[in-house]
C-alpha cells in the first residue's frame, strides 16, 4: 500500500534491535484518515471470506481493527493484556511474549464476546515473531471458532512471524512489507 509505505519512509524511525518506531501515525498518535484507508484495504482483501468478527490485541491493534470493522460492518473485539490473572473462568486466555517490551503478558477475551459460529479476521499493527498472533490463535482454538485470515499493517519479513502463520495455512495479507532495517534504513520488499 503506497500511502502507508510513503508514510513509513517519511516518519518511521529505526531503533536498536530491529524496532521501527511509527508513533506519529500508528502507535501513539493515530492518523484516522490513513487508518481508514488501511481498514478499507483489509475489507477489500478479505471481501470473499465469511467474516463475522474482527479480533485484535490492545492497544496498537485497535485503530486498524476498528477501521476494518467499520469498512466490513462487523464488530471488533480486542484482547486485553494483564500481567497475571487469577479469576479466569469467564475468559479465554493465552500467554504472549512481547518482542518490543521483552516481557510475557497474559491476553484475554471474555467468553461472552465470542459466539459458537463466529468466523474471525485477526488484525494487528506489526508482525515480527508472530507471538501476538499465536496468542490469538490459541484463544481461537480454545473457543473452537474459525479463523478466516490475518491482516497486518506492517510486516518485518526478516523475522519469523510469516513462517509460523504459513505453516498453519491461514491466509495472510500485509500492507507494508519491510525486508530490512539494517544501518537505520527502511528497505521494503520489492
Ligand atoms: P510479534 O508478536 O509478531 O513478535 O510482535 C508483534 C507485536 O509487537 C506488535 O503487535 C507490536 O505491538 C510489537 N512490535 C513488534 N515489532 C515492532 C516494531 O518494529 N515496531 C513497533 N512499533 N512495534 C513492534
Amino acid at each position: 500500500m503506497k500511502l502507508l509505505e510513503d508514510r513509513i519512509r517519511k516518519e518511521g524511525i529505526v531503533l536498536p534491535h530491529d524496532v521501527l518506531k511509527v508513533d506519529s501515525f500508528l502507535n501513539h498518535q493515530v492518523d484516522p484518515e490513513l487508518m481508514f484507508e488501511v481498514g478499507k484495504e483489509f475489507a477489500k482483501l478479505f471481501a470473499d471470506k465469511p467474516i463475522t468478527k474482527i479480533l485484535t490485541v490492545e492497544s496498537s491493534g485497535i485503530a486498524p481493527a476498528v477501521m476494518t470493522g467499520l469498512a466490513m460492518h462487523e464488530p471488533v473485539v480486542f484482547a486485553r493484556k494483564h500481567k497475571s490473572l487469577t479469576l479466569t473462568d469467564d475468559l479465554y486466555t493465552a500467554d504472549v511474549y512481547s518482542y518490543t517490551k521483552q516481557t510475557t503478558n497474559k491476553i484475554s477475551i471474555a467468553k461472552r464476546f465470542i459466539e459458537p459460529n463466529d468466523s474471525v479476521l485477526i488484525i494487528d499493527d506489526f508482525l515480527a515473531n508472530g507471538q501476538a498472533v499465536e496468542g490469538l490463535l490459541t484463544i481461537i482454538k480454545e473457543a473452537n471458532i474459525e479463523v478466516q485470515g490475518i491482516g497486518i499493517v506492517i510486516e518485518k519479513t526478516f523475522q519469523k512471524g510469516r513462517a509460523l502463520i504459513e505453516k498453519r495455512q491461514i491466509p495472510l495479507e500485509a500492507l507494508a512489507q519491510i525486508a530490512s532495517l539494517e544501518n537505520g534504513q527502511v528497505q521494503f520488499v520489492k
